[in-house]
């Protein structure tokens, strides 16, 4: 049996599989990822996937970036331990095989074009939506990484040089428009507010694709074996949840799969987002707050907008990162003074609030209002969509690809996104080549990662794989 170690390795998880060269895990692992010592969790999770079975033959690792292949070295934005650390030699160094390193949205892109949704394709642009936006290209069957390994940044190509500012210093950015946070605080901004205040349910933002039976015995990467779902112990978990953990495990695969497609913060982010917005329920403390810090500032938003809907778009805002941002881009006196308001939740939050429940505010609760047909939401979700066909085609019509497969947590909203991305898309295309472009739901999921690790390590030994 020959096989190659993939390594997905995300600011909350870090996974591990012996994969031969049809797809199939013959063992897997993955394990917490920790806030240090990064390197020692690592090399106990290889050992526990290489105990006892067959020698891979090399490995292949996908990263949260940013990374520099140039040097092997990876700064995950999500793990603050790594800055430039020497990933590539590391491993290298521990296992003794050729080992290959690429960023986690280019594996998401190899895995789809190996196994998943753009199986079989000549050329395909992957796409992951979710706090950011990352994505990946495979040229006539080969990843194209770029000599730092940054191509494929495709969240930050511009599809309005007079658009917002991105907190890359560029823009007009798709992520400005399209990414999970980016389409809350826009809906947000003109006037939506979560409709529902149950903790988010399900539908819409699951994997319609993820297998809803576990345990078949031959678990493979393409999702077909049904037992490997991304979740922690991987097929020993699945096999033991059985359906009653199917629940937990979409649960889970939405919050491994937002991290996994991180260019930047994902799960401290969305945390972040989180918690602040628990503690806007406290809104006579956040009032208090405002009313001695900002005067009467807060007063006029509250009095202008309401509570609620201020509360909410201070979280957002803050949840982007992008206080510094909206004051400089946007300068007007209601922006900063909501982002004043914005800053002082987050004190509010930490001070002790944090233990109310609420309605989360985040893309799927923004999928399930447009799906219940909330205009804003609709149009929150069309106007990222428009933003992510414009890139689309531009991006078509510079390299031919023939099919993009979008996945990430906001993908996981289904035709609530793909249904106004294609019509978008129908508009904005042109020329005949790239209007034939396949446009895909990631059928992966969580699993992309690693099978693009597999196959950039099958790559290496035999190119033709
Ligand atoms: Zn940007």
């Amino acid at each position: 049996m020959t096989c190659v170690l993939a390594i997905d390795i995300g600011g909350t998880k870090l996974a591990a599989a012996l994969v031969d060269e049809a797809g199939s895990i013959l063992r897997s692992a993955t394990r917490p990822t920790p806030p240090a010592d990064v390197m020692s969790v690592l090399a106990a999770l290889i050992a526990e996937v290489l105990d006892g079975g067959p020698p891979p033959q090399a490995v292949g690792i996908g990263c949260a970036g940013p990374l520099d292949l140039a040097t092997g070295t990876v700064s995950p934005v999500n793990m603050p331990s790594w800055r430039k650390f020497p990933l590539r030699d590391e491993v290298r160094k521990l296992t003794g095989l050729p080992t290959m390193l690429a960023g986690d949205a280019q594996c998401f892109a190899l895995g789809e074009h190996w196994l998943g949704a753009g199986r079989g394709c000549s050329s395909l642009l992957g796409i992951v939506v979710s706090t950011g936006i990352g994505g990946g290209l495979v040229i006539d069957g080969a990843p194209l990484l770029g000599p730092t390994g940054n191509a494929g940044h495709v969240g930050h190509m511009s599809i309005d040089p007079y658009g917002e500012r991105c907190e890359c210093g560029g823009r007009g950015c798709v992520e400005r428009y399209a990414s999970g946070p980016n389409m809350v605080r826009w809906a947000l901004e003109n006037g939506w507010s979560p409709a529902t205040a149950a903790e988010p349910r399900q539908a819409p933002a699951l994997h319609a694709s993820e297998p809803t039976v576990p345990g078949a015995q031959q678990p493979h990467l393409s999702g077909d074996g049904r037992a490997y779902d991304g979740s922690p112990a991987g097929v020993g978990v699945a096999g033991r949840n059985g359906g009653a953990g199917r629940d937990g495990s979409v649960e889970r695969d939405g919050v491994v799969e937002r991290d996994a497609a991180l260019d930047r913060g994902s799960a401290a982010e969305r945390d972040g987002t989180v918690g602040r917005g628990r503690t806007a329920e406290g809104d006579g403390i956040v009032g208090r707050d405002g009313a001695t810090e900002g005067g009467g500032a807060v007063e006029r938003d509250r009095t202008t907008e309401g509570d609620g809907a201020a509360v909410r778009r201070d979280r957002a805002t803050e949840g982007d990162g992008i206080v510094e941002r909206d004051r400089t881009a946007e300068g007007d006196g209601a922006a900063v003074r909501r982002d004043e308001v914005a800053e002082r939740d987050g004190v509010v939050g930490r001070d002790g609030a944090v233990e109310r429940t609420e309605v989360k505010v985040d893309a799927r609760a923004l999928a399930r209002d447009a799906a219940e047909g909330h205009p804003v939401a609709v149009a929150a979700f069309e106007r990222g969509a428009r933003a992510l066909a414009g890139m689309i085609a531009s991006t078509a019509a510079a390299a031919e690809v023939t099919t993009v497969v979008i996945g990430g947590g906001v993908s996981a909203a289904g035709d609530i996104l793909f249904d106004p991305l294609r019509r978008a898309f129908d508009d904005v295309a042109g020329l005949d080549f790239v209007r034939v472009v396949q446009v895909k739901q990631s059928t992966l999921g969580v699993r992309a990662g690693l099978a693009g690790a597999a196959n950039l390590a099958w790559q290496a030994i035999r190119p033709s794989s």
